[in-house]
């Protein structure tokens, strides 16, 4: 296919990663990115093997394992902290050939932004709209100008105002019943082993530390409540020595040391599935195309795993259209599957039914991993790399 001129809305690790993928393949890309300047909410993210070989093919990979924690372990403890299992990722690492890494949001974003070229992001300016041709779409900017462009991608997260034009129906992000509190701490071994990824689960709440590089941990607490509570930072602390009363010495010493004022406080949702991923001159990709909850780690994954696969359907040389509906046909049922997975996780971590939730936690106690690990390698082996 002849080199296209592509606009893409959003500047997000999907965006950044679609941009990436679409100028290695020879495309002049274009990214509007709304906010003033690109910074991310959260501390850190996971990076699973299928999102680090995407990397990898982007050219990026080795930066980001250079500053990337390194997990090699993973253990669940009770709320007071006796331990039900602990085990080796190798497994994982070996059948999928490559380690997970943890790693800071902001460096996530530093290196996808330096290989787009800071050049080709214009910050400040919102993708308001686009009228669909046969042969171009044209896009509205939030400056009054309107651009013409051969493909839209839509990657502007999950609260896309261009989703539900894509998709030919209203798309309601739904609350998903828990509240995330998550954060970057200075790495301790008071806190949790520096190469492991530590969980607490306990009255259908969780803590998390997990190794992020940089000698830090990110961490988070998961409590389930209504949608709608407050959100007050002064209180944060607080609210988690109420929520985690009576846990483990780990938990209270990291509720005493955490910077309420670093920290995010997010109700988390997602979004049923989409019914149409793509029109014929506009895709959308990551979270506009399939929020989900956090629970399985793989919202960013995908993101980059349908950067990569939009990238290999345009290079078909069938045309714009065929290339969009090849890039559906291969990405609707991979991302719907995850989408109702980590819906199901998050309802059986934060006790939707509870009986499942006591079958959950006594599973745990003397597991011996093989089947939280079957379920990484299946998900790692459905990606495209
Ligand atoms: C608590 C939490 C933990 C998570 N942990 C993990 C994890 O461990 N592993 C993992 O893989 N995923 C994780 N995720 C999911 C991951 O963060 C998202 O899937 C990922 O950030 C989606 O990237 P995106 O580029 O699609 O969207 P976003 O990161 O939301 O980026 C969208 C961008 O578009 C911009 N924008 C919005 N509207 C417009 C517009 N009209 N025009 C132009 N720009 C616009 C926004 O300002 C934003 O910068 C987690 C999510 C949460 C909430």
């Amino acid at each position: 296919m002849k080199p296209l001129n592509i606009i893409i809305a959003g500047a997000g690790m999907g965006g950044l990663c679609a941009a990436t993928a679409l100028r290695q393949a020879g495309h002049q890309v274009r990214v509007y990115e709304r906010a003033p300047e690109l910074a991310p909410i959260g501390a850190a993210i996971s990076v699973w093997p299928n999102g680090v070989k995407v990397l990898d093919a982007l050219g990026v990979g080795a930066q980001v394992e250079a500053v990337g924690g390194w997990m090699q372990h993973m253990s669940y403890s009770d709320h007071t902290g006796k331990r039900l299992t602990r085990f080796d990722l190798a497994p994982l690492y070996t059948h999928a050939k490559r380690r997970a890494f943890p790693i800071a949001r902001s460096e996530l974003q530093r290196i996808l932004l330096a290989a787009v070229g800071e050049q080709n992001v214009t910050l400040g300016v919102s993708c308001e709209g686009y009228v669909e041709e046969s042969d171009a779409v044209t896009v509205r900017l939030s400056t009054g100008e309107s651009v013409e462009a051969d493909l839209l991608v839509a990657a502007n997260g999950t609260h896309s105002a261009l989703r539900s034009a894509v998709a030919g129906q209203a798309i309601e992000r739904e609350y998903c019943g828990y509240v995330n509190w998550n954060g970057r701490i200075d790495a301790d071994p008071q806190l949790a082993a520096l190469d492991e990824w530590t969980q607490y689960v306990g009255e259908h709440k969780r803590v998390s530390l997990m190794p992020m590089g940089n000698g830090q941990l990110y961490f988070f607490f998961d409590v389930p409540l209504p949608a709608g509570t407050a959100n007050v930072r002064e209180d944060y602390r607080i609210e988690l020595q109420q929520h985690f009363r009576g846990w483990a010495p780990p938990v209270q010493r990291l509720i005493e040391r955490l910077d309420p004022a670093a920290i995010a406080r997010v109700e988390i949702h997602d979004t049923q599935r989409v019914p149409r991923l793509v029109s014929s001159r506009v895709a959308l990709l990551g979270d506009a195309a399939h929020a989900m909850t956090p629970n399985i780690g793989q919202g960013g994954c995908q993101a980059m795993e349908d950067a990569w696969v939009l990238a290999q359907c345009l290079g078909q040389g069938e045309g714009v259209a065929a290339a969009l509906k090849a890039y559906e046909a291969a990405r609707e049922d991979r991302v719907a599957s995850l989408v109702a997975k980590a819906r199901k996780r998050a309802a059986v971590i934060h006790g939707e039914n509870e009986v499942e939730t006591a079958r959950w936690y006594a599973d745990l106690a003397g597991a011996d991993g093989r089947d939280i690990l079957d379920g990484l390698i299946k998900t790692d082996a459905g990606g495209p790399l």
